[in-house]
């Protein structure tokens, strides 16, 4: 039978455990060990199986409340607990204490993002996205940012994976009921759910209710259309993450944009939260939002389209996430049309001008990387290398300009320690020091200086070992799942070993991550598998996107390779369903994380940083964050052949290569033990891991660069443009306007090159430039003139470059003095910018004049 209509029952908490409800309710508990511990005292077992205290609640005996109820030591540990809550939630923090030495910090910041991975009790992300924007959150609040995240409620999440008896990935689609996840209703002061609301063509509104999941002191706002009053087809829109074609995910986008900025409104004024002044798109998917603000300003203030739009990139931080042209999310054009056309979605928005900021080489299609660049004034990828492949992807936004200085910059992901680091580590290194890595500050210098080597080998030994426990119950499970019976499962219980080099690989499987690398040549896998002294075990996961069969097929070819050979399954396992938890176990019990993307498709990779927090050592491909952190001695590097063009010839190479690295370095090491059975050089490696990367792959290290050098200077260029009635954003249109016109006849008429009294030039030597400029009625102040000088090889394209800004000196004369930086052929240019205080990069415009 089926139920015709869900609902919720909630348990009946005595008042004396009130504190409890709090305590679940905030999720501040999945990375605060002592919290979590308050919970398993109740009821351990009951703890294990469910993992959500708020659930637990629900589901403990009404009995066993009512003796914790009448247990005074329980009642006592609970008051600390609620004290200690309510401390880590007001106390002041970094954020404080920066705001102290700025003018202007800004009051609040908007976090948006498809998804968000806080813990697999509110399964609401797929993967390596989603779990940076949950970790960003965590961070944000450890450092007393505040910060709003806002995004989809999907009512299927993304999906469950098992295994067909053949190794065919199969989906599941559990259904979610908000009222059973960690998540409180917005309210209106009436008391019924906030709603909001966006129009959809032919006249029709989608509304949407506004869910609330407290993540420490960061708020997370979460949209859910399946309520009473949309049609069906809209009820569908939030079902799953990922799912369904164009048409529903430009609805998604649409309600994660437009709707999501208005929840954000809504939510600020029901509660006197300060609205935020900054405003961050994860990924292109939510850039919508950047409408809905010029939609907000052009509604109230009397502003144009071009002076709404400075105000709205002032305030705007793009973050992209993808170094392919075709990973970006993209749209027919007349499917936006579709949806903006009739003027009812955004009244004050000229379609038009929607389409424009989506446009891109191939007219009929909306591009939403390109409009999140030109909604945004500040823009990164997230690796050093991702920000390079980044600048060249869309360099052609930026006509005339070196790759290098497109203004995309770069902020290295990070990972939030707290919820990655096994708690024993933490106890480890951390001494007594309860908020150890907390605010990236647990640097080498914070390790507790008496552990010893012995130490740290045991508890590798103690991680390992808990991993090798849950691979033998999820195999177990697994094959309950395709089918075997219990009685034939015997041989779970003995695969892999406590005492076995363990590597994991773990993660999506798009074809560029190559999930079958280490299967290129079967017979060398299952050597070093099988090694007689120094074997291998290898845990995989990972799940395909559902309608990538090729990727599927991956996962059936590592499958099979395994369930063919009864021997190999003792070393190698394939664990479905991989997400937050078993993540877990595999980042703190691997002793090396392997990773072979083909290089540079990986934007910047966290599982490895993860992995390295618990001192396990990385093994990868020099890409994404590996690119610049691998320092020689923190892991292994596979050489990359990157000039190989011919892709089946570049695994071999590679794949050679890796097993090379494992059979003749990573092994032995490994293996090479003292009298008392420490791997000393294996250890030496790890403590050098902990030390250099300990505080560099923290999210807090990533949300402080994101604070110092995006949300602070974005607030003060908001401020500038907003202030006295949209008076900067007003002046910087005027600017603008002058600069269109004048910039067609702007010329650098005539250049020199002056080297007083000096007959040879010598590197070091000052000489001076001048340049005879027209400006066509600018002003001086308008522009920047530049020199740059660099080397010169057979073109005369310049190299190694310096820019040195020139001075007005007589009338349409600039000048600079500038020492030549280089020996060898060199040449000298001068070029003329656009100025402005409103300018956050001189290539803003894509404007420059060059000699
Ligand atoms: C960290 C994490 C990822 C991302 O790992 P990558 O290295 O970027 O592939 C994916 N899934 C889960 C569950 C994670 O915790």
């Amino acid at each position: 039978m089926r139920a015709v209509r869900r609902f919720t029952v909630h348990a009946h908490i005595p008042d004396q455990l009130a504190g409890l409800t709090a305590l679940a309710t905030n999720l501040r508990w999945t990375w605060h060990p002592p919290t979590r511990d308050l919970f398993a005292s109740m009821d351990d077992t009951l703890f294990r199986r469910i993992r959500d205290p708020l659930r637990m609640l629900t589901e403990m005996p009404a009995a066993r409340l009512e003796e914790l109820a009448r247990d005074e030591a329980f009642l006592e540990r609970t008051r600390e607990a609620v004290d200690g809550l309510h401390r880590y939630l007001t106390e002041p923090r970094w954020y404080q204490r920066l705001a102290a030495d700025h003018d202007r910090v800004p009051s609040a910041v908007a976090y948006f993002s498809m998804e968000f991975g806080v813990h697999e009790a509110l399964p609401n992300y797929s993967g390596g996205l989603g779990v940076l924007a949950g970790d960003h959150l965590k961070a944000a609040s450890d450092l007393g940012v505040p910060i709003i995240g806002v995004g989809p409620l999907y009512r299927a999440g993304y999906f469950r994976q098992s295994l067909s008896l053949d190794g065919w990935q199969v989906e599941h689609y559990p259904v979610i009921d908000p009222d059973g996840l960690p998540l409180e209703p917005v309210t209106e002061d009436s008391g019924q759910p906030a709603l909001v609301s966006v129009a959809m063509p032919g006249g029709r509104e989608l509304h949407a209710q506004l869910w609330k999941a407290s993540v420490g002191r960061a708020v997370l706002l979460l949209l859910d259309t399946d309520v009473e009053g949309n049609d069906d087809d809209l009820r569908r829109i939030t079902d799953r993450l990922y799912g369904g074609d164009a048409d529903h995910r430009i609805r998604q986008e649409i309600l994660a944009g437009i709707g999501g900025m208005r929840a954000v409104r809504r939510y600020c004024e029901l509660t006197g939260h300060p609205q935020p002044e900054v405003f961050h798109t994860n990924e292109g998917h939510a850039g919508f939002l950047g409408l809905e603000r010029a939609n907000e300003i052009l509604g109230s203030d009397g502003l144009g389209f071009d002076e709404a739009l400075s105000a709205v990139r002032a305030g705007t931080v793009f973050t992209t996430h993808t170094p392919v042209p075709a990973g970006i999310d993209r749209f027919p054009a007349d499917l936006v049309e579709h949806y903006f056309g009739d003027g009812a979605l955004l009244p004050h928005v000229d379609p038009r001008r929607v389409l424009a900021l989506g446009a891109e080489d191939n007219p009929g299609m909306f591009n939403m990387a390109h409009m999140g660049l030109r909604l945004a004034q500040r823009a990164n990828g997230v690796s050093a290398l991702h920000g390079r492949v980044s600048r060249r992807m869309f360099a052609g936004l930026w006509p005339g300009f070196d790759v290098d200085e497109v203004p995309v910059r770069s902020v290295t992901n990070g990972v939030h320690g707290p919820t990655w680091v096994a708690r024993e580590m933490t106890a480890l290194l951390g001494g007594n020091d309860e908020e150890w890595g907390h605010e990236g500050e647990g640097d080498g210098t914070r390790i507790a200086a008496d552990v010893t080597d012995e130490q740290l080998w045991a508890l590798r030994r103690e991680l390992r070992s808990n991993l090798v426990g849950e691979v033998r119950r999820c195999a177990r499970e697994a094959w309950l799942q395709r089918g075997a019976s219990a009685l034939e499962l015997g041989w779970t219980e003995q695969i892999f070993d406590p005492d076995v080099l363990t590597v994991g690989f773990a993660r999506r499987v798009p074809t560029y991550k190559r999930l079958t690398l280490m299967l290129r040549d079967p017979e060398r896998l299952r050597a070093l598998l099988l090694d007689e002294h120094r074997p291998i075990q290898i845990v995989v996961a990972g799940k395909s996107h559902p309608a990538d069969e090729g990727g599927k097929a991956l996962i059936q070819q590592i499958v099979r390779f395994i369930d063919d050979d009864p021997e190999v399954r003792r070393r190698i396992v394939f664990l479905p369903d991989y997400g937050m938890q078993m993540a877990r176990y595999l980042y703190r019990g691997c002793d090396v994380w392997l990773n072979t993307p083909m290089r540079p498709l990986e934007a910047c990779g966290t599982s490895g940083m993860k992995a390295a927090l618990n001192g396990c050592l990385n093994l990868s491909i020099r890409d994404g964050w590996w690119d610049e952190f691998y320092d020689g001695s923190n892991g292994w590097a596979i050489p990359t052949a990157d000039g190989v063009t011919d892709p089946l010839q570049r695994d071999d190479l590679e794949a050679a290569a890796l097993y090379d690295l494992l059979g003749q370095q990573i092994a032995p090491l490994f293996y090479d033990r003292d009298s008392h059975g420490v791997p000393k050089g294996w250890i030496s490696r790890v403590w050098h891991t902990l030390r250099t990367l300990g505080s560099s792959v923290q999210a807090s290290r990533m949300v402080r660069e994101y604070v110092e050098s995006y949300y602070l200077p974005a607030a003060a260029t908001v401020a500038e443009a907003t202030a006295d009635g949209y008076a900067g954003s007003r002046a910087f249109h005027d600017y603008r306007t002058r600069l269109e016109e004048a910039w067609p006849r702007v010329r650098v008429v005539d250049t020199e090159l002056v080297a007083d009294g000096v007959e040879t030039l010598v590197v070091g030597g000052d000489v001076r430039v001048r340049a005879q400029v027209d400006l066509a009625g600018l002003d001086a102040a308008d522009v920047e003139v530049e020199a740059v000088v660099g080397r010169v090889g057979d073109t005369d394209d310049l190299a190694d470059g310096v820019h040195v800004a020139m001075e007005p000196a007589e009338r349409g004369v600039f000048e600079a003095g500038l020492r030549l930086p280089h020996a060898g052929a060199l040449g000298y240019t001068v070029r003329v910018l656009p100025r402005h205080r409103l300018l956050a990069s001189p290539a803003e415009l894509g404007k420059v004049i060059v000699a």
